[in-house]
């Protein structure tokens, strides 16, 4: 199935899927003896790197595949089969790719992205600190400028790879200024290599999953590197930060996708072997189903990675697409390992099916690069800033039909003279339309016209006299209105708000 490829996909992408994928078939066996072995799965990695696919975002020109966004999402969704290479794939060929790409000078670019490219030294990412997670702009870790180097100082934590990697792709904070800190400028990010004094992997965590990946503290001691290690200019650390969040969120997502399909593949195997009420389970509808939603949700997923892949390759920065993919996809992996250790039954729990293991890498999911509370907030925020989310859409009262219709047209009340009189009920009538509804001050001018601050101070005076009751924003200035029973009782006739449906009879109102 993950041999489907997509017609947007270029000839070389679909090569490269096909061979990936047999790559990682051919592979499978030593990646399962790695996990039982519980070692670092060193032999695997090399054999990825000498097929090159650690450049495959790379250009060519810096010993690159240039395969794009779409490339590495198809190298990802391949290798995240082979559990924790994948993972360290994913994480070696993230640590700063985009980050570089877009704010490494040109000397940088040719001293590193050679070396990413080649897998020869793994790389490792190093945002999180003990005390920094979501909020990634809190880091603690200092840089200190000294002559031309920068003596680090400080503790990051989680780091996926940490102590195999050689290449440390840090932030850290170059300002206390509380006026920079405000602006996101108190952070610059930086290369720290293996091996210098004062620098040491101080824990590696034992944990839910990822099993035989380090996941690790790391300890600066006033370490110094050389300004030629400073990626992007001082106090830029956190746009170089954003620069790669939607490639690493689709990447995150990405890696995940294969392995949903190895799921579906032995709920199929194993469900046709199985047999209780002298049926094989593979009959039970309630199986069937389930495996049912597994294929949807795989192709779901794997249709939604890819189509953010070409947006990030068309040159687009598709923030809301990566984070529901990343958070989807995340759930997605879950999800399958739940319906599949429960259509497996006892056997789905034991270690000696991969059932488990995808339970426990899917819950990481939902927590590394990005939470999915995280995603959620970004999805929201931007797409509040939509101009499709902000345009106007108002109901309008129509005496015909005796209801209120989503209209583009003019309000009743449009070109009336701005006075307490008229503001109330513009005010009032929107009770009839939306009962529960407050009015922001664009809604009320949008209905009535005029000047903005006109009507702010007839607001004012209408709050006073309590005929209106308002909500302010953090500056106190009014945000929403709407009309007190008292400024409803003053603008109409109690009937002007009543409302029966035709069947209702007479007799039954009051
Ligand atoms: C296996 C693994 C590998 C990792 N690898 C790396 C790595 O290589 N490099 C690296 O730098 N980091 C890495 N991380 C760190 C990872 O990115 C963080 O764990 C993650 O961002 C969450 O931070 P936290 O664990 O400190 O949780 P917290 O930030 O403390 O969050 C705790 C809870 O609060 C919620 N929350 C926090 N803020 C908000 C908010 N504003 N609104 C709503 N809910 C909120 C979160 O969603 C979460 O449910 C890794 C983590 C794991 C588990």
């Amino acid at each position: 199935m993950s041999d489907e490829t997509f017609f947007w996909w270029t000839e070389e992408q679909k090569a490269i899927s096909k061979k990936v994928n047999q790559f990682v078939d051919e592979n499978f066996e030593d990646a399962e003896y790695f996990f039982w072995k519980q070692e670092f799965p060193w032999p695997l990695v090399k054999k990825v790197a000498a097929e090159g696919y650690f450049g495959a975002g790379i250009p060519k020109e810096y010993g690159g595949l240039e395969l794009g966004a779409t490339g590495s999402c198809i190298v990802a969704e391949a290798l995240g089969r082979l559990y924790s290479v994948g993972h360290v794939f994913v994480v070696s060929m993230l640590a700063g790719l985009e980050q570089m790409l877009r704010y490494a000078t040109e000397e940088q670019k040719q001293k590193w992205l050679p070396q990413m490219a080649s897998g020869d030294q793994l790389g490792a990412v190093c945002i999180t600190e003990p005390y920094a997670g979501s909020d990634a702009a809190n880091v603690m870790t200092t840089a200190v400028k000294e002559g031309d180097e920068w003596i680090i100082n400080g503790k990051k934590r989680y780091i996926t790879g940490g102590g195999v990697s050689d290449r440390y792709f840090i932030y850290a904070k170059t300002s206390e200024d509380k006026s920079d800190r405000k602006q996101y400028s108190h952070i610059t990010s930086f290369i720290v290599e293996k091996g210098l004094p004062g620098f040491h992997l101080e824990r590696v965590n034992p944990l839910i999953g990822f099993d035989n990946v380090p996941n690790t503290y790391l300890s600066f001691n006033n370490v110094r590197i050389p300004d030629e290690n400073r990626v992007g200019a001082v106090g830029k650390g956190w746009n170089v930060m954003m620069a790669g969040l939607n490639f690493e969120r689709l990447i995150a997502g990405a890696v995940y996708v294969g392995v949903i399909k190895d799921i579906i593949k032995l709920l199929f195997y194993y469900t046709k072997r199985r047999v209780q009420f002298r049926r094989s389970t593979n009959q039970f509808p309630g199986v069937q189903n389930q495996i049912s939603e597994l294929i949807a949700k795989y192709r779901m997923g794997r249709v939604f990675a890819y189509n953010c892949a070409k947006q990030l390759d068309d040159g687009q920065e598709p923030m809301i697409n990566a984070s529901i993919a990343k958070w989807f996809i995340s759930e997605y992996v879950r999800d399958a390992g739940l319906l599949a250790v429960q259509a497996m039954g006892g056997d789905g729990l034991t270690k000696f099916y991969g059932a488990e293991r995808i339970v426990r890498e899917g819950k990481i999911g939902e927590i590394v690069a990005g939470t999915s509370e995280i995603q959620k907030m970004i999805i929201y925020r931007f797409a509040s800033m939509l101009p499709e989310n902000n345009e106007p859409m108002r109901l309008r009262w129509n005496d015909e039909v005796n209801a209120p219709l989503v209209s583009k047209k003019e309000s009743q009340f449009k070109g009336l003279e701005i006075n307490e009189e008229n503001i109330l009920k513009v005010i009032a009538h929107d009770y009839k339309v939306n009962p529960g509804l407050y009015m922001t001050p664009d809604d009320v001018r949008q209905d009535i016209g005029g000047s903005r601050s006109a009507i702010r101070k007839t607001f004012e005076s209408l709050e006073e006299k309590k005929l209106i009751a308002t909500n302010r924003d953090r500056d106190g200035k009014i945000a929403l209105v709407k009309a007190t029973y008292e400024g409803l009782k003053k603008a109409f006739p109690e009937d002007y708000y009543r409302w029966y449906p035709a069947w209702y009879k007479d007799e039954d109102k009051f």
